[in-house]
């Protein structure tokens, strides 16, 4: 899963990143509005933090720029508390809201909760037959014995599931894993599905030739 952090404070921008990272999150930065919106317009975000004191473009008029184009779930932090910057943020089409100083452990379970939702999904475990996901360890075990995955596997495995049932593209699956300072290769795609499915065995996922890969609800 991918998020966007938009924050002109260098370093809160590069402590929240290394959090994000920390708990398996592939991250990109923009330090300004403008940047944050080119980013968040052209490329497919699973979640975007988004600050409102900005420079070059301020946080509402990203948003609603945003919101003309994409439904990219959005959460706002801010030091501005008064509620009707809330309100005017909310208004603008954020999804949630969180003042600074925040509370790490909270603004990481409401990116959770947000990303879950987004994908139509409520609780935070995801049970697919004997394999469960626990969304909030980042853990999987198959009929109750834990499966030993990679950060990256991981994040792999909880794509295909909150999409289960539908092709997911080696293109989205790229755009949703690796960070754009990132070098890669686009076979990296095809090394982890191979990985995931060893350790998964069985027939969990399956290749649609030129198109993608489908994990069977
Ligand atoms: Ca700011």
């Amino acid at each position: 899963m991918k998020i966007l952090v938009v924050e002109d404070e260098p370093d809160l921008l590069r402590l929240l990143a290394q959090a994000l990272r920390e708990s398996g999150y592939a991250v990109d930065e923009a330090a300004d509005g403008e940047e944050g919106l080119y980013k968040a317009t052209v490329w497919e975000y699973d979640l975007v933090i988004l600050d409102l004191l900005l420079p070059r473009l301020n946080g509402w008029d990203v948003l609603q720029r945003l919101r003309k184009v994409r439904r990219t779930p959005v959460l706002i932090l801010t030091a501005r508390d008064a509620v009707q910057d809330r309100v005017r943020g909310l208004d603008s089409g954020a999804d949630d809201y969180l003042a600074k100083p925040y509370h790490l452990t909270e603004l990481l379970a409401r990116v959770r909760a947000l990303i879950r939702r987004s994908a139509g999904q409520a609780a935070s475990e995801i049970q697919i037959g004997p394999l469960l996901l626990d969304t909030r360890s980042r853990t999987v075990t198959l009929s109750g014995a834990a499966i030993q995955l990679t950060p990256r596997e991981y994040s792999l495995l909880e794509l295909l599931a909150l999409n289960r049932g539908a092709i997911v593209t080696r293109t989205q699956i790229y755009e949703h894993l690796f960070e754009e300072q990132e070098e890669s290769f686009s076979n990296l795609v095809d090394v982890h599905v191979s990985n995931l499915r060893r350790k998964l065995g069985g027939d969990f996922i399956t290749t649609r030739r030129g198109q993608g890969y489908l994990l069977h609800d």
